[in-house]
C-alpha cells in the first residue's frame, strides 16, 4: 500500500510540473493589447518569443499556461505593433548631415552663415559642407547667390545642400576647382538633366540643381567612415526609440555597402535595411555576382532609379509647363533610354526597380516603362518612389501594371506651402494622392525620406491620417479629401512595407513563425493634436534593442 501511494504522488507531482512547467520560451509579454494586423485584425493579450521569433500569440490564460519563460514582461495594458519599417529613407545621408552644418530650419542668410562659423569653432576640416536649408522659409523665399559666402571664405571649399538633396550653394573657389561650367553643358531643352539657377540679369548664382551638381559631388571629399558608421549607430538609436526597426534605403553606392556590412558583421546595428543600390558599373557587378544578396539584417534585391528632380527646385518633370516659371516642364535626371536599359538589366538578375517620380510626365514615363515588366511576371512589386504629381488619367496604370506606389506624408505636409505654386490648381487634384492611390494599387508603402523630412514615424500617422503638419496646419487639413485611415496607415508602415520589399515571410504581423521584430507603446496616435511618442521597448528579432527603463 505504501509502496502504491508513493508511485501515485510521484504521478501526481510530474503531472502538475508539466503543467505549470509548459514549454519553455525566451520572454513571454502580457496584459498586452498585442495588434497583429493581419486579415483577421487580432487584438491580443500576450505574446511568446524563442529564439528571434514569434512562437505564439494568443489570450493572457492560454499563453502563461502554456509556456514558461526566462523572462515575463507586463505591458500594463500597453499596445504592441509589428516594428515600423521607414519604406523610403536615407540612412547614409543623414550618417553625413549629423557630420556637416545643420542647416535644417535656418531662417535666412545670415543664420546659415553664423551655424557655419560655430560648426568651424569645434572642427578644423579641410572643406565644409552643409545640409538642409530651405529658401522658401526665408522672409525673402528666392533662391541663394553665393557672394556672402565668397566674401566670408575665400580660401574654404564650400558646399550646401538643399533640404531635398536636389540642389546646392557652392563658394566660388569650389566651383572654379570642379570646372563645373565646362563639364556640365546646359542645352535649351534641359535635355541634360539640370541645370545653374541664375538671377535676374542672367548671371549663375553658385546653386546648382540635380545633374549640373556632379562636377562638384565628383571633387568633394567624404567624411572618414568610422565617423559615418559612428553617426549610423546614433541614428539608429533614435530610430528604435520611436518602435522604428527597419529601414528601406533608397540608394547605396557600393562603398556604402561596403561601410554598412563592416557594421553589420560587428554585430553593432541591428536594424533591417532593405538596401536599394545606386546603378553604377560596381553595384551591377554586385547584382550580377550576388543575386539576392542577404546578410544577416541587410537584404538586397533592388535598384533606386532617379526618374526626375524634386518639385521644389523645380526639377519635377511636369506634363504641362509650370506655373512659376513660363516655358519650364522640369527634365528627367536619368533618360528614358536609360530607365528602359536598368529595367533590362533588373528582369535579368532578378532584381526589383524602385524610381524616384515627382512630376506627373515622369510618373507617365515610368509607369510605361513597368509594363512590360507586368506582362513578364504580374508579382514584380517595382515601384514608384514619391508618386508625388499624378495625372489623373494616369492614376488606373499603378493597377494596371502592378506598380507599388511609395509616398512619404510628411512631404504633403511640408510641400503644401508651395506646392500649388509650382504647379497650379488644376493639377492639385493629383498631387499627394495617398488614398486614390491606395485604391487603386489596393496596398500602399510609407515612409518619411528622412532627412529631407525628421525621422518621426508619428509625423507620418498624423499627415497620413489627418493631413497636419506637426503644428496642427491647416486647420481643416491639407486636401483633407486624400487622408488614408489608421489603419491603413499602421499596415503602410508594417506589412505592406515588408510586401514591398520581399519580406512578407519574416515581418509586418505579429503571427507565428515570423521575426520576433515589435515594440511596445501607449496610444501610437492622437487625431486632435500632434504629439510626439516613444516606444517603451522595443525588439528587432527577439533582442531587446530599447528599453525606456
Ligand atoms: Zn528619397
Amino acid at each position: 500500500m505504501k509502496h502504491l501511494l508513493y508511485i501515485a504522488t510521484i504521478l501526481i507531482v510530474l503531472a502538475l510540473s508539466s503543467c505549470f512547467k509548459g514549454e519553455s520560451v525566451d520572454i513571454i509579454i502580457h496584459n498586452a493589447r498585442v495588434h497583429t494586423l493581419t486579415e483577421l485584425e487580432e487584438v491580443m493579450d500576450a505574446i511568446a518569443l524563442r529564439d528571434g521569433k514569434i512562437i505564439e500569440v494568443g489570450p493572457e490564460r492560454q499563453i502563461l499556461n502554456k509556456y514558461s519563460a526566462k523572462e515575463y514582461i507586463d505591458a500594463g495594458l500597453k499596445d504592441i505593433y509589428p516594428g515600423f519599417t521607414d519604406a523610403h529613407a536615407h540612412l547614409m545621408s543623414y550618417a553625413r548631415l549629423k557630420l556637416s552644418v545643420d542647416l535644417v530650419g535656418c531662417k535666412s542668410y545670415e543664420e546659415m552663415i553664423n551655424r557655419i562659423k560655430d560648426y568651424q569653432k569645434g572642427h578644423d576640416h579641410e572643406f565644409i559642407i552643409g545640409r538642409g536649408w530651405d529658401q522658401s522659409i526665408w522672409a525673402e523665399g528666392e533662391m541663394p547667390s553665393n557672394d556672402l559666402l565668397n566674401e566670408i571664405f575665400p580660401d574654404l571649399p564650400v558646399c550646401l545642400f538643399r533640404i531635398d538633396g536636389h540642389a546646392l550653394l557652392a563658394n566660388d573657389l569650389l566651383i572654379d576647382s570642379s570646372q563645373v561650367y565646362s563639364k556640365f553643358v546646359e542645352t535649351d531643352n534641359l535635355s541634360t538633366g539640370g541645370y545653374f539657377i541664375k538671377d535676374k540679369n542672367g548671371a549663375n548664382t553658385g546653386v546648382f540643381v540635380d545633374n549640373a551638381m556632379n562636377p562638384i559631388l565628383e571633387i568633394l571629399p567624404d567624411f572618414p567612415k568610422k565617423d559615418i558608421q559612428k553617426s549610423l549607430l546614433e541614428i539608429q538609436d533614435e530610430l528604435v526609440a520611436m518602435g522604428v526597426t527597419g529601414i528601406h534605403e533608397a540608394g547605396l553606392t557600393n562603398f556604402e555597402v561596403e561601410l554598412l556590412e563592416e557594421l553589420i558583421d560587428s554585430n553593432k546595428f541591428h536594424l533591417n535595411v532593405y538596401g536599394m543600390l545606386l546603378p553604377s558599373s560596381e553595384n551591377y557587378a554586385f547584382a550580377k555576382e550576388k543575386g539576392h544578396y542577404r546578410n544577416k539584417n541587410l537584404y538586397i534585391r533592388s535598384f533606386k532609379v532617379y526618374g526626375d528632380g524634386a518639385l521644389g527646385s523645380r526639377g519635377a518633370f511636369l506634363k504641362a509647363p509650370y506655373h512659376d516659371l513660363d516655358d519650364h516642364h522640369g527634365y528627367l535626371v536619368t533618360n528614358q533610354d536609360s530607365m528602359v536599359q536598368i529595367s533590362e538589366f533588373c528582369k535579368e538578375v532578378g532584381y526589383q526597380m524602385n524610381t524616384h517620380a515627382i512630376g506627373d510626365s515622369a510618373n507617365r514615363v515610368v509607369l510605361d516603362i513597368y509594363k512590360e515588366t507586368f506582362l513578364e511576371n504580374p508579382d514584380h512589386r517595382w515601384r514608384i518612389e514619391h508618386a508625388q504629381v499624378v495625372d489623373p488619367k494616369d492614376m488606373h496604370f499603378f493597377a494596371l501594371n502592378g506598380v507599388f506606389p511609395s509616398v512619404q506624408p510628411t512631404h504633403a505636409t511640408s510641400d503644401m506651402r508651395w506646392a500649388e505654386d509650382r504647379v497650379g490648381e488644376a493639377r492639385m487634384e493629383g498631387a499627394y494622392a495617398y488614398k486614390t492611390l491606395l485604391e487603386t494599387f489596393g496596398m500602399i508603402a510609407l515612409g518619411t525620406d528622412f532627412p529631407v523630412e525628421n525621422t518621426d514615424p508619428y509625423g507620418t500617422i498624423f499627415s497620413a491620417v489627418v493631413r497636419k503638419n506637426s503644428s496642427n496646419q491647416p486647420e481643416e487639413g491639407f486636401r483633407i479629401e486624400e487622408a488614408i485611415g489608421f489603419k491603413e496607415c499602421l499596415k503602410g508602415m508594417t506589412i505592406w512595407a515588408a510586401i514591398a520589399s520581399f519580406q512578407e515571410r519574416e515581418l509586418g504581423t505579429l503571427e507565428k513563425g515570423k521575426d520576433a521584430t515589435l515594440f511596445i507603446v501607449e496610444k501610437p496616435y492622437n487625431l486632435k493634436s500632434f504629439q510626439k511618442n516613444f516606444s517603451y521597448i522595443t525588439f528587432i528579432k527577439g533582442k531587446k534593442v530599447y528599453s525606456l527603463e
